[in-house]
């Protein structure tokens, strides 16, 4: 039998890797990205927070592909920023997705802070809607600290600066696997992923 297709409203290459590598166990279902199939129009991603954001990626995606589809939202939350940037993380600096300086600024920002007032939380909504009406969504954090000084080669935005609860090293320092492990986005997918299996194999 040809397994079930499960869209992943993202071009992120390791958002779909990180997908992958947690629902193949649990079902046959074949997942795709946005980039394995015809494009259409993507709304911007304009709510308040990353629930909504990430219910109208899904409901966008499902709708106009007819495929049960996933989507997620993240971003950092810092405490002494009243849990900014939150849904600004990724253009924080005024420009989308530049990750160093992002992290710049919210350094800057941050530099008078002291260290036990420098708390934060990764955070990811992640949704997945069906197109005969089911839908789901949900919200998962990675709590921790930001460091003064970056740290370390792997990750993405703002890992460098970012050591979990309970660990020393900062998150870019973490082998793929011991981020997922403990990740934001990996407890959500993981929640997200039982319920997609019961409603899939329906
Ligand atoms: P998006 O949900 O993939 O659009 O991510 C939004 C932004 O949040 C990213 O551009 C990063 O700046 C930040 N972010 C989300 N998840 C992570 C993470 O796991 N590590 C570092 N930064 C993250």
């Amino acid at each position: 039998m040809t397994a079930q297709r499960l869209l992943l409203a993202t071009r992120n290459p390791k958002k779909l890797a990180e997908l992958r590598r947690i629902l193949t166990p649990v079902i046959d279902v074949e997942v795709l990205g946005l980039d394995d199939l015809p494009g259409f129009d993507e709304a911007p991603e304009t709510g308040a927070t990353f629930v909504e954001n990430a219910l109208a990626k899904a409901r966008d995606a499902a709708e106009a592909t007819g495929l049960a589809a996933v989507a997620d939202d993240s971003g950092l939350t810092v405490d002494a920023l009243n849990g900014m940037p939150g849904v600004l993380s990724a253009r924080w600096s005024g420009r989308h997705g530049n990750d160093v300086a992002n992290l710049e600024l919210l350094l800057d920002q941050i530099a008078d802070v002291p260290d036990e007032r420098r708390g934060a939380a990764f955070v990811c909504a992640a949704a997945f809607v069906h197109p005969a009406g089911f839908e789901h969504v949900l919200e998962a954090e990675m709590r921790g600290r930001l460091v003064r000084q970056p740290r370390g080669r792997g990750g993405f935005g703002y890992d460098p600066v970012f050591v979990a609860e309970g660990h020393t090293m900062t998150a870019a320092e973490l082998t793929p696997g011991a981020k997922d492990a403990i990740s934001h986005r990996g407890k959500a997918f993981r929640e997200l992923t039982s319920l997609m299996a019961a409603q899939l194999r329906a």
